[in-house]
């Protein structure tokens, strides 16, 4: 087995979705014709218009049409990558298209259908089969599960839904995502529940699942780690990841109108798959040395799979129908540029962060652990049957098998425990001890019994830990004689060969074709001109419509960059905009001196392309900062000391520092009371009753009044008016009955207190 594939192109193969029952009835044209045995996919214009305009050809490693079943693609296109995977080597499935047109269905399929299981459940199957079926080799699978949407990566598997990771790099594994959480897996089963709760923190996080899964890139992650005994008679480790990729949907999304956060949010959404297109056009390119992986989180989590050392396939899903023509034909040409990429995958060999290596290592500390318990009991048991005090040590006693040392453990603490026993009986029935003695020396067994109990404990955690961590690691060969297990086997054999014989036949055709158009002139010879000049004129014909195919694919390609184009001098610009803003705010709000000190500690984090602050330190010469004064040591501004006293007296906000990050309005506590009418002694009172009584009995005659109102009121109205207990309104005092002149049932309208001096008298 060689240790690294020469190079190899990423293989790309296109799946076409069939027309769903919505398309079927609004009876939407199909544009989409594939040919499946020559590998090609011919998208035709239904416009009247172009009717002249000869279809566009895209030629793919395979195609599958709508009548494609998800196993054909899974032996023919995916099933070798695995096995690679499994070999060792890294590993990539992507699906693009546009939304809606079978991304999910090709990576996830319907779960519970075994006939329309996707990728990654068809690997999952794949993997463990492959692991049952292996002899002298110890497996380790882990998964992980996360999604990039807005350019956060969130580690679906977490706790915690709400943190956020961030990407590191390291040289000699690359790029990774930090504090990722991954589990180890033993069977499909359990492979399937880390899936299937990934999925449903992806779902409850979103309010719309459809319009966020359109928007978010989903990347579920296996490692599977082997150990093998090389023939240097050394144990070897070969790591292979295989990365599923559920890319968001490729079409073009809508920034019309977008303002600040929104068109953040715009501008975030494509960053991924635009960044991926760039590092795409890049690789293929051949002229530019810089490849932009580090323009988006997926590229840079993606950067192995791209011109990397992995082996990668992308699925590219069109949809058939008329209306989706343009994103189809986008898709396909993205496809197009994609299989040109060259990667050199090779076999990760000993990695230093084998987490299997780790495994193996623990488990063995453990055992040289438990056996030196178990050695230690076998000495003291030889020594017992040697007689006591015996310098015989048995060394074979020490590399006594498991088994025999598992029964043996039973028997020892048994024969430990009955041994104790029958010392305390034995104590407690010698009469010949004193009391003091007996008591003590039963104290003493009681502590060895103790002793005795907690070592057992002991022993069995570990043996239990021992075990808990072996049945993690897999081992095949088990049922490897399994009949069944062998037809199986054959099956998928004569599959995979079936699935190869295809594709070379398809290559086989491909090649037939070009060598067609090549030989064409070559071997003719003419009798007549006529003759040469019919079949010159054919061939005239033929290579005119492959020039303006390929003139008509130019046009395209010019259409689709001056869309691109301006699109994003649209977000330039109303990035500029919002820059301004931003400057308008800074020049005229922020003192100049502040925004000095701001600048000058700003720098640009290369890891994850945010600005950060500097700490604030002194620096000698420039007094950029002030000394804090004696008096404010230990304290924010500098305190009297009656407000040092105050403060500790009670927790009074007066005199707290001033902190202004925290911006919430602190409401005041109440400093006024309500007021309180004055305690008046009853000899005042008296007096200042008397004294206002002369104004008391002035009358008020309203009559008067009330005739040039209207009707005259009621004789008991007139009478109650006669009275009133004041003419001024006094202060403090609510008065029982009520100051209007009115009764209260009265629907008059109001009388109020009127000057005295035009009171008539
Ligand atoms: P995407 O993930 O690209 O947005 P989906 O995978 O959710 O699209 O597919 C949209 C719909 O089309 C689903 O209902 C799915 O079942 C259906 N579909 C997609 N591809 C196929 C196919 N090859 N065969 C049958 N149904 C398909
Ligand atoms: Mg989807």
């Amino acid at each position: 087995m060689s240790k690294s594939k020469s190079s190899e192109s990423v293989k790309v193969v296109v799946r076409c979705r069939p027309m769903n029952e919505k398309e079927q009835a609004s009876k939407f044209e199909r544009v989409v014709s594939v040919d499946v045995k020559l590998g090609q996919i011919v998208v035709r214009n239904p416009r009247e218009a172009s009717a002249s305009e000869a279809p566009k050809v895209f030629t793919f490693d395979s195609v599958y049409d709508w009548n494609s079943k998800q196993i054909d693609l899974y032996d023919e296109t995916f099933r070798p990558l695995v096995d690679s995977v499994l070999l060792g080597f890294n590993g990539t499935i992507f699906a693009y298209g546009q939304t809606g047109t079978g991304k999910t269905y090709t990576m996830e399929g319907v779960r519970h259908d075994p006939e329309r299981r996707g990728v990654i459940p068809n690997s999952f199957e794949h993997i463990f089969t492959h692991i049952s079926r292996s002899q002298n080799q110890q497996y380790l699978v882990r998964a992980s599960y996360l999604e990039i949407y807005q350019e956060e990566i969130k580690d679906l598997l977490s706790k915690n839904q709400s943190h956020r990771l961030e990407l590191r790099e390291r040289p000699d594994t690359g790029v990774y995502v930090k504090d990722l959480s991954s589990f180890v897996t033993k069977s499909v089963r359990e492979i399937e529940h880390v899936m299937n709760v990934g999925n449903q923190n992806r779902s409850v996080g979103a309010t719309n699942m459809n319009e966020h899964s359109s928007r978010s890139h989903a990347i579920f992650v296996i490692t599977v780690e082997c150990s093998e005994l090389g023939v240097d008679g050394e144990n070897h480790i070969r790591v292979g990841k295989l990365n599923l990729v559920d890319l968001a949907g490729s079409e073009r999304q809508t920034k019309t109108g977008a303002q600040g956060e929104r068109l953040k949010e715009a501008t975030k959404i494509n960053l991924s798959l635009s960044a991926l297109g760039n590092v795409i056009s890049a690789l293929v390119d051949g002229r530019s040395s810089h490849i932009p992986y580090r323009d988006s989180k997926l590229t840079r989590l993606l950067q192995d799979s791209l011109g990397g050392n992995a082996c990668t396939v992308m699925v590219a899903n069109i949809g058939p129908a008329s209306y989706n023509m343009e994103e189809t034909l986008t898709t396909l040409r993205y496809s197009n540029r994609a299989k040109n990429i060259k990667n050199k995958p090779r076999i990760n060999e000993d990695p230093k962060d084998a987490l299997l290596r780790e495994f193996q290592e623990e488990i063995a500390k453990l055992k040289v652990q438990l056996q030196k318990r178990s050695g230690g009991k076998k000495k003291r048991k030889q020594r017992r049957r040697t007689g006591e005090g015996s310098d015989g040590e048995d060394l074979e006693g020490e590399t006594e098998d498991d088994d025999e040392d598992g029964e043996d453990k039973g028997d020892y603490w048994r024969e430990q425990q009955e041994k104790l026993e029958r010392e305390r009986n034995a104590i407690m029935e010698d009469h010949s001890l004193v009391a003091e003695e007996k008591v003590r020396l039963l104290n003493k067994k009681e502590k060895k019994m103790e002793d005795l109990r907690r070592e057992r404990e002991a022993g069995e955690m570990l043996a239990a830990k021992v075990k808990a961590m072996e049945s993690k690691l897999l081992v095949g060969g088990k049922n490897i004689v399994d009949h069944t297990n062998e037809q199986q086997k054959m099956l998928q054999q004569r599959r995979h060969e079936i699935a190869e014989q295809k594709h070379r036949e398809r290559e086989m055709q491909q090649q037939m074709e070009s060598r067609d158009e090549e030989t064409l002139g070559l071997k003719e010879t003419y009798t007549s001109l006529q003759q040469e000049v019919d079949i010159k004129t054919k061939k005239l014909k033929k290579l005119f419509a492959k020039l303006q195919a390929v003139k008509a694919e130019i046009q395209d390609i010019q259409e689709a960059h001056i869309r691109e184009r301006q699109d994003l001098e649209q977000t330039q610009n109303e990035l500029t905009r919002d820059l301004k803003l931003k400057h308008l705010i800074i020049e005229n709000f922020i003192p100049l001196e502040e925004k000095n000190k701001i600048v000058s500690r700003a720098y640009i984090d290369e890891e994850d392309e945010h600005w950060k602050m500097k700490p604030i330190t002194r620096v000698e010469d420039e007094h950029r900062m002030m000394n804090k004064p004696l008096s404010a040591v230990g304290y924010r501004r500098p305190l009297c000391h009656h407000a040092r006293m105050a403060m500790m007296m009670k927790p009074d906000t007066r005199y707290k520092a001033v902190n202004i990050q925290i911006l919430d309005m602190d409401l005041p506590t109440r400093t006024t009371i309500d007021y309180q009418e004055p305690a008046i002694a009853p000899t005042v009172a008296a007096a200042l009753r008397d004294a206002l009584r002369d104004e008391d009995e002035i009358q008020v005659d309203a009559l008067g009044f009330y005739s040039s109102l209207g009707p005259t009121p009621p004789a008991s109205t007139v009478s109650s008016l006669k009275k009133p207990k004041s003419g001024r309104p006094r202060t403090g005092k609510k008065s029982s009955t009520p100051t209007s002149p009115f009764s209260p049932s009265s629907p008059g309208s109001p009388l109020y207190p009127q000057c005295r001096g035009l009171v008539p008298k």
